[in-house]
């Protein structure tokens, strides 16, 4: 991509409304645009990340056999009557009458909907265990949206959705997805902890909350020393709910299991939460299979989410500096910026230009700085855009083939031949 002719909205001061580092640096980098509280639209970089964490999340939910499906926006009031959540949901819920005055709703969750579905189409335990999941946007009348994208109303979700015929069964979907969690959060560049909590307004009898720290993180949380030292990447289920983790409402200190001296409590950023909920809506919304015994009984349920809009602050929030963002390589909006300091000059164009073929022949996304800019401006827009390398072509380049090239989270810089730049960053 060339930065001459994007769509990069990049701002030199720091609005005054953001009070946290992503929402100011999202602003800053061009990623998003306030249309009114709580909602945004996503310009071409914030979409890039937005995208890619969006790829993963269904990679990895893909590999443990959930099925994804898209729900609609809009729902009908009649089935969250059927579950009794059409007046407990109060404020938040986004109420709308279609032209003939029927009751809809723009969904802030998707539990009634995928239960009607399954309810239609799976009447044996032969069709089971069965998760279906989507990534779709959700609206939630928040009283207090804020710290842009991490609390808006209008935000995007990953939900999914687990039928299993008994407990056992229900358990260890549970156990899958938990595990599953840990390793898509790995895969974002995130530590992620488990902590038990309560299964709040969907109800339940099992839950946990995924949360990253951050000091401007919205909920206390407490955690064994140990999750900060674990291999992320092998972290087991056994190994991730027997250390003690909890959420504040779920933390007694007098009946904490670990002593004080292990145990940390910080800020937390929820990034995704696991429920099981057992026969909750089947119940009501009549999903039922016929088990191998013949009998017919109500489907166990969970339901699973991830903040995937909310993921974009979150991983800022995790990694930058002073200067601004330092992507985590998975969800770079671009792999590598190539900087000219010389972009009126012939030689140096010809140099870039084959420099940007050559990387992106092989696939590698390039952002090429070729406006003809100061380069202390091109320094500054690309440390703020934070991609993972940064390749400056300037007038060493045009006397010896050397170019410079820089690790935006390291800050290492080291000279090398033009040739060689593929071999740094391929
Ligand atoms: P919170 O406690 O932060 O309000 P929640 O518990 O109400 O979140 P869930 O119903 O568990 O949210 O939704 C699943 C995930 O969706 C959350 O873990 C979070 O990452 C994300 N999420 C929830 N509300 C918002 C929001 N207003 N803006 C952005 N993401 C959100
Ligand atoms: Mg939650």
């Amino acid at each position: 991509m060339r930065l001459s002719t994007y769509f990069l909205p990049t701002l030199k001061e720091t609005p005054a409304e953001a009070q946290i580092a992503s929402h100011r640096l999202m602003l800053r980098a061009g990623m998003v645009n306030q249309e009114t509280s709580g909602i945004y639209t996503w310009l071409p970089m914030g979409l890039r990340v937005l995208e890619k964490i969006q790829k993963i999340v269904c990679e990895e939910q893909d590999r443990i056999g959930c099925h994804k499906v898209l729900m609609p926006t809009i729902q009908p009031a009649e089935l969250w009557r059927k579950s009794s959540r059409y007046e407990d949901y109060g404020k938040e819920m986004l109420r709308i009458q279609d032209r003939h005055g029927r009751e809809m709703l723009y969904g802030p969750t998707n539990e009634e909907v995928i239960t009607d579905v399954v309810s239609q189409y799976v009447k044996s335990y032969r069709q089971l265990p069965l998760t279906l999941y989507q990534i779709q946007w959700k609206f939630r009348d928040e009283v207090r949206p804020r710290f842009g994208v991490m609390r808006g109303r209008e935000f995007l979700m990953k939900d999914g959705y687990s039928f299993d015929l008994d407990l056992e069964s229900a358990k260890s979907t549970y156990r899958k997805i938990f595990e599953s969690y840990l390793r898509t959060f790995a895969r974002l560049g995130l530590t992620a902890i488990p902590v038990r909590a309560d299964s709040g307004a969907i109800g339940g009898d099992m839950s946990h909350e995924f949360h990253i720290v951050a000091p401007t993180g919205e909920s206390a949380i407490y955690y064994d020393k140990a999750f900060e030292s674990l291999d992320v990447d092998n972290i087991s289920y056994e190994v991730g709910s027997s250390l003690y983790a909890a959420a504040d409402e779920m933390h007694k200190a007098e009946e904490c299991p670990i002593p004080t001296s292990d145990l940390k409590s910080a800020r937390g950023i929820e990034i995704g939460h696991i429920f099981y909920f057992g026969t909750k809506y089947s119940e009501p919304l009549g999903a039922k299979a016929v088990g191998p015994d013949g009998k017919t009984i109500a489907l166990e349920m969970g339901s699973y989410g991830i903040g995937v809009s909310r993921l974009v602050g979150g991983i800022i929030e995790a990694n930058h500096d002073e200067k601004g963002i330092i992507w985590p390589e998975s969800v770079a909006p671009f792999k590598v910026a190539l900087i000219n300091l010389k972009a009126a000059d012939v030689k140096a164009q010809e140099l870039c230009d084959n420099l940007f073929n050559t990387l992106t022949s092989k696939n590698i996304e390039v952002l090429y700085d070729d406006r003809d800019e100061r380069a202390g401006t091109k320094f500054a827009d690309m440390d703020l855009i934070g991609l993972p390398w940064q390749v400056i072509v300037g007038n060493k380049t045009l006397e010896t083939g050397m170019v410079e090239i820089k690790n935006r989270r390291t800050g290492e810089k080291q000279e090398i031949a033009i040739e060689k730049v593929l071999e740094v960053v391929g």
